[in-house]
């Protein structure tokens, strides 16, 4: 099976999976898009023990939403969300936008918790297509 390499947008950490993703579920709940800031969270789930970092695990911080199965992890340097295991132990989360390059896994793909979606995010994904910023 082939190795996939990921790292964090400041370089501190780097880590490597087996290509062996079962689902990607693009989480547009309301807690996704806080602790991504951003329309969803693109969560690929692996088994929990498919993990290797290579590189600065000391700066991967977690956090534990207290009462709820709710989870995150990310950079204490630049804030990039990075692979934890869920409470329940069942999956490894990786968020597919850290990995390096393109998976060949075949999971299973959904958009989940679409009713909580981001009320812009209907117009945006309708939106314009622009090749780079702006001008
Ligand atoms: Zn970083
Ligand atoms: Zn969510």
């Amino acid at each position: 099976m082939k190795t996939i390499t990921g790292s964090c947008l400041c370089g501190a950490v780097c880590f490597e999976v087996d290509d062996n993703f079962q689902q990607l579920n693009l989480c547009h709940c309301d807690q996704c898009q806080r602790a991504t800031g951003s329309a969803h969270a693109s969560n690929l789930f692996t088994d929990p023990g498919n993990i290797r970092w290579t590189e600065g695990k000391e700066y991967v911080k977690r956090f534990d939403l207290p009462g709820r199965d709710i989870s995150n992890a990310f950079c204490t340097e630049c804030g990039s969300g990075l692979p934890y295991v869920s409470k329940t132990g069942k999956s490894l989360i990786v968020q597919a936008g850290v990995l390096n390059e393109a998976f060949a896994s075949n999971p299973t793909v959904r958009n989940i918790f679409w009713s909580e979606r981001a009320d812009w995010y209907d117009a945006a994904i309708d939106a314009e297509h622009v090749a780079a910023f702006p001008e």
